[in-house]
């Protein structure tokens, strides 16, 4: 294969000396953050630490904890904690359960009911299985709802708002359709389901509807549970819909943790709250619904697969929505176990997965539970056999993550002095499937996750995880992806924007981290539904938990390498690299939007617009725009040449001692050096308009809610034209980067002075 050939020379040339060649798991292959002595020992430690893994545990560990429903608040879900702080001190962990306060709601009455044409009842309940051991425990599971939908009861014509993002909302403007007073039903996918009924509210809607379309998630994707393991018609997703982006966790406790005695703003002072009733529903309820409206036909991208014609309304459809919750307080009970290092006990590395799930949750999130467990195990066994961390390991179950992150945010919030000072990084996973090793995190740590990919072998097809997931890329990525899986020596990593535990230490704190499982291969599930159990999961995700094994050994390596390396593996180069391709994103994005403003008021001055629509279709002519004015991007790229500056010096510098088989020795201050670059990415204020959200570079979209906004300030305002904004964010993030290249600077001063 080519990569091979030339691997060598340009990996020494690109990087600190310690990186290594391709996929064989050789002793004498060096590590980031340890000279060659340690990086063998280092191996022989791993290569003891997989032999003590076990199958059968992550097997009956998920049977246990996936054979109830074990939501917030659920007698079992506090007995999975208990029984999680069992494990961990039955392995010689520290371990302890941090209670925190958190407002739960539960829904006490749910109707939804059409009026007209005829009438019709939604069923709002999913059907027990023969061939489901677990789906028969009805009184004890959650119903089907949407965490934090306000009460409402409200009666108005259905409008279909496709995925109800905004450009959807754009695309009915144009063809004259209002929401105002209407309630719309839009369909899963697309965005943070939280994001609907927010874009639904700012455009006047009383009400929201959210369906599964069988196209996304349903029998156009496969085979339907439990003949398959796609959603069944009667399947539906739970799910929260927080306005996660202004900030996650408690709603009633914002930045500060949901401890007995913390100040709690009142219920109707929550901003994260929905502003409108909203209610999840399967594909057999909204068939009826969708099937009786009229009005324009959908747009084809719009349509999806059950056996209708979709229209857009509103019209002859009117449908009555009422829904009540009861607004309690719960406890979660977060898992925390430590296993303290001697060299550097203050130095944190930081492994999370939540435990609580909707329902059963066996693949969400018991699948990464299990695999995590079996990793501190795994590292018990060790420490029991005289491996001592030269950092200290702190592994956390987290409760109340399906609400709104509650359990690792309220944490977060708690001990965020500490957690600032101390934590080197934060590893997260969640549910975990079969086939390729998603790997996300940030840049600082490209390098190092790459390297561990390459020591961990694919279960199916012996070759490492990393090879397996550049394979992958060679073949489905586009040009450019295929193009750098042929000659970029590490994978790109994903940015992070939420849906998980990661958030509040990345995003909110500026801890370096990582979200690390596997999937791609697993062919869909129940997502937040009672199918989503232990036979579901072992008869069609991970039957053997061959990939749960390789989680284990992923996670494993990356608490390892980080707990003992002589230096923090951070590297400075792929980060470098991505910030400069973010920088010219958002340049090349007013470029696009100049050109596009420039064109749509061209067409809208020469008649083309008006040529075009169906006289005979309702159309509202779009209104010219305002010229996008030039930027000043130079503070961006001046900070980007002194980020290249100082990374080139730190870089050289680590090479010189690499070539002298040397680290540097006092490694303690280095260490806290290269802990501080990634906070320099944050800043006090946070973003516009969500202060929680401190981290410059990396933010879950406003207006997306999963997906990531990369210099979330300066991107965001240019997608909105909000121009003078940008101008702002350019300097701020700026100076950001410049702060980032002060701190590189700092850790090569130190290490000049070790030379
Ligand atoms: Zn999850």
């Amino acid at each position: 294969m080519r990569i091979d050939s030339f691997r060598p020379a340009l990996v020494l040339l690109l990087s600190c000396a310690f990186i290594i060649p391709a996929a064989s798991q050789s002793k004498d292959k060096p590590l980031l953050g340890f000279d060659p002595e340690g990086a063998a020992a280092e191996r022989t430690l791993e290569a003891k630490f997989d032999s003590l893994l076990k199958r059968e545990n992550l097997r009956e560990t998920m049977k246990r904890l996936s054979a109830r429903p074990h939501h917030v608040g659920s007698p079992y879900d506090k007995e999975n904690a208990e029984f999680i702080l069992s494990l961990f001190r039955s392995w010689g962990f520290d371990a302890q359960i941090e209670e925190f306060q958190v407002l739960f709601p539960t829904p006490k009455v749910r109707v939804l009911e059409m009026i007209t044409p005829e009438k019709f009842t939604a069923r709002l309940a999913e059907p027990t299985l023969r061939e489901d051991s677990t789906s028969a425990q009805t009184s004890e599971q959650l119903p089907v709802y949407n965490a934090y939908s306000i009460d409402g009861d409200v009666t108005a014509q259905l409008v279909y708002v496709n995925y109800g993002v905004p450009k959807d909302y754009e695309e009915l403007q144009q063809r004259g359709i209002d929401v105002k007073g209407k309630i719309v039903i839009a369909r899963y996918g697309g965005s943070w389901r939280g994001i609907k009924p927010k874009v639904a509210a700012e455009h006047g809607a009383v009400g929201c509807l959210i369906y599964s379309d069988p196209r996304d998630d349903g029998f156009y994707q496969g085979d339907v549970y439990p003949q398959g393991a796609w959603r069944n018609e009667s399947g539906a997703q739970r799910g929260s819909v927080a306005d996660m982006p202004l900030y996650p966790g408690d709603p009633l406790t914002p930045g500060v943790g949901a401890t007995k005695d913390a100040q709690r703003i009142a219920l109707k002072d929550a901003q994260t709250l929905t502003k409108i009733p909203v209610l999840p529903i399967s594909y057999a309820d909204a068939l009826p619904l969708l099937k009786a409206m009229n009005g324009q036909v959908a747009p084809d991208a719009w349509r999806g697969s059950l056996p209708i014609t979709y229209h857009l309304g509103p019209g002859s459809a009117t449908v009555h929505l009422k829904l009540e919750f009861d607004w309690k307080t719960e406890t979660i009970r977060d898992v925390i176990a430590r296993l303290k290092g001697d060299e550097r006990p203050d130095e944190l590395i930081i492994r999370g997965n939540h435990h609580d799930a909707w329902v059963n949750g066996a693949s969400d999130p018991i699948s990464g539970q299990v695999a995590m467990l079996e990793e501190a195990r795994g590292l018990g066994e060790l420490a029991k056999s005289g491996w001592k961390p030269k950092r200290t390991i702190i592994y956390c179950a987290w409760d109340g993550e399906e609400p709104g992150l509650l359990g690792s945010t309220e944490w977060a919030e708690t001990h965020a002095e500490m957690l600032r000072k101390h934590a080197a990084i934060y590893i997260n996973s969640d549910s975990n499937g079969r086939g390729f090793l998603g790997m996300g995190g940030s840049h600082t740590l490209e390098k190092f996750i790459n390297e561990v990919a390459r020591d961990v072998t694919d279960p199916e097809k012996k070759i490492s995880v990393s090879d397996r997931a550049r394979a992958v890329q060679l073949l489905r990525g586009d040009k450019n992806e295929q193009r750098e899986a042929r000659e970029r020596a590490d994978l790109r990593i994903d940015a992070l924007g939420s849906g998980s535990d990661f958030t509040p230490f990345l995003q909110h704190l500026g801890i370096a981290s990582l979200n690390l499982g596997f999937g791609g291969e697993d062919g869909g599930g129940s997502y937040h539904s009672i199918y989503d159990s232990f036979d579901n999961y072992t008869r069609f995700i991970d039957p053997n938990f061959d990939y749960g094994i390789a989680l284990a050994e992923v996670g494993g390596r990356t608490v390892l390498r980080f707990a003992n390396a002589d230096v923090l593996p951070f590297e400075f180069g792929n980060l470098t690299d991505t910030v400069g391709q973010y920088v010219k994103e958002v340049t090349q994005l007013t470029n696009d939007a100049r050109e596009e403003i420039k064109e749509k008021n061209l067409r809208l001055s020469d008649g083309t617009y008006a040529a075009v629509f169906d006289p005979t279709q309702p159309f509202v002519m779009p209104k010219a725009e305002q010229p996008a004015p030039y930027l000043n991007f130079a503070p961006l790229e001046n900070s980007l040449a002194r980020l290249q500056e100082s990374t080139r010096k730190y870089q050289t510098t680590m090479m010189q001692l690499a070539a002298q088989n040397r680290l540097p020795a006092q490694s303690g201050a280095l260490d806290e050096a290269l802990i501080k670059v990634e906070r320099a990415m944050t800043r006090e204020q946070g973003l516009p308009r969500r202060p929680w959200f401190k981290h410059q570079i990396y933010a879950p979209g406003f207006y997306t809610g999963y997906g990531v906004k990369t210099l979330p300030g300066v991107r965001e305002a240019i997608e909105q034209r909000n121009w003078q904004e940008a101008n702002e964010q350019i300097g701020i993030v700026g100076q950001t980067i410049e702060n980032v290249a002060v701190e590189i600077d700092r850790a090569t001063t130190l290490l000049q002075a070790t030379r």
